[in-house]
């Protein structure tokens, strides 16, 4: 069955619908997962994920309506409704002690925007809320038509604190003229690369000479997709410092969150652990960090333990 076809049986939203979401009050939700310093294990920062509550459907998954706002020229519109919803949540982290960064996906056409950037930049002054937690994730599902136009408006967020990161890096658009002309802070290597590393040696040596590029740059490195715990001291070797996915924090909703950091807070001083940087996959997977029972632990521990 084609997307039209289950539209018109009424199993997924149509383009009408997802327009009167996107408009309207109700509806859209935001969930935050984690991401965290494979390191220490700690949660350094979140990224704030919709969702819709479809009252025939229940929850519908981004994938199920992202393309159509994007095709709608709706984009500008879902950011700004995500930004409001997660200023609301940095403003309740903050009066709650626990505050950290939150990073809102937004494609190149709503970056590109100058007005979409400066009414962001003026709801974080009006909430008094220091700029630099929030950030924006460059989503790669569209190439970039005027780089200049991008350039200057991410230079007008990171001039005023708000740090740019470069989502699913590696199998999107991003050419290497893309990352020398933006400014950066971060890119997320895509779960592409974190699911295939452990079987395929090739997928594991492009995530660690990408993470080496990153790091040349003085960008964050974050692995995307990390569902297993046993992968861990792979993705510290191959140079990814931080990671997100299911074995670190599902998406999750604020409150959910603000348990899990102030355990954190809590807990007191931070895992020590070392990372072999820039090892080979052999040493990853044949005899070295997986094998480690120290790294083992280290890497569960930070999980188990919030
Ligand atoms: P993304 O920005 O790359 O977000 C990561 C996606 O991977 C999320 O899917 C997340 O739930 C999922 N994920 C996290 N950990 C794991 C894991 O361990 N395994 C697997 N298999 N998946 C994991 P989600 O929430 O369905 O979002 C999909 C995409 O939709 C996002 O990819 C982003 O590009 C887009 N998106 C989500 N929220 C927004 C939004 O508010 N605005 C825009 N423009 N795009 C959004
Ligand atoms: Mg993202
Ligand atoms: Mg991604």
């Amino acid at each position: 069955m084609t997307l039209n076809q289950q539209a018109a049986s009424g199993q997924v939203a149509d383009d009408v619908e997802i327009a009167a979401m996107v408009a309207g009050k109700d509806g859209l939700r935001v969930l935050l997962q984690p991401q965290v310093d494979l390191l220490t294990g700690r949660i350094v920062s979140a990224e704030a994920l919709a969702r819709w509550q479809h009252p025939r459907l229940g929850t519908v998954m981004p994938a199920d309506f992202i393309p159509s706002i994007n095709r709608q020229g709706l984009d500008r519109k879902l950011f700004e409704r995500v930004s409001v919803r997660v200023i609301e949540m940095l403003q309740t982290m903050r009066r709650a002690g626990v505050a950290i960064p939150v990073a809102i996906n937004a494609p190149a056409s709503t970056l590109s925007d100058a007005g979409a950037v400066e009414s962001l930049l003026q709801r974080i002054r009006a909430a008094e809320l220091p700029a630099s937690l929030l950030r924006v994730e460059l989503t790669e599902d569209q190439p970039i038509r005027e780089l200049d136009v991008l350039r200057a408006s991410l230079l007008k967020l990171e001039e005023a604190g708000c740090e740019v990161s470069l989502d699913d890096f590696g199998t999107g658009h991003a050419s290497l003229k893309l990352l020398s002309a933006i400014p950066l802070s971060e890119v997320k290597i895509d779960q592409y690369f974190v699911t295939r590393m452990r079987r395929s040696a090739v997928a594991f040596e492009v995530l660690r000479t990408a993470a080496e590029l990153a790091t040349r740059m003085g960008w964050r490195v974050v692995a995307e997709g990390v569902e297993n715990v046993e992968d861990i001291p792979a993705l510290r070797a191959a140079g990814c410092r931080y990671g997100q996915g299911y074995a670190l924090g599902r998406p999750m909703l604020l409150d959910e969150l603000m348990i899990r950091l102030r355990t954190q807070y809590d807990g007191g001083e931070p895992l020590a652990a070392s990372a072999a940087y820039a090892s080979s996959w052999i040493q990853a997977y044949g005899g070295g960090a997986v094998k480690s029972e120290a790294d083992r632990v280290q890497a569960i521990q930070p999980v188990a333990t919030q």
